[in-house]
């Protein structure tokens, strides 16, 4: 059972009810209210990551690996990382793909 590495509360791994897919792991500490048309914050911690956004889709394994301090390899060779400074607790290295030329 993997820790919050904020607050050292339990982590959950949220499905989807219907498909059953993977959408996200959680702190048992976070939560979410509705308040009017907006989602805020209301938990005393905020930790979580999505297994998929339109830059990467993870499995179990790598989302365990990204919480142990690796680097995992997404599309394009670009590096996923654990950033706990970061607003989505993870940031992407992306690989330079262009190269210059006189003209
Ligand atoms: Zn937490």
């Amino acid at each position: 059972m993997a820790e919050c590495p904020i607050c050292k509360g339990k982590l959950k791994v949220i499905t989807k009810k219907e498909s059953g897919d993977l959408a996200y792991i959680k702190c048992e500490n976070q939560k979410t209210e509705k308040q009017g048309s907006n989602f805020v914050e209301v938990g005393k911690c905020k930790f979580k990551i999505n297994f998929k956004t339109k830059y990467y889709q993870i499995d179990k394994v790598q989302m365990k690996n990204l919480l142990d301090g690796s680097e995992i390899e997404i599309k394009d060779g670009n590096l996923l990382k654990l950033d706990l400074e970061n607003e989505m607790f993870t940031k992407i290295d992306f690989v330079d793909k262009y190269d210059e030329d006189d003209f």
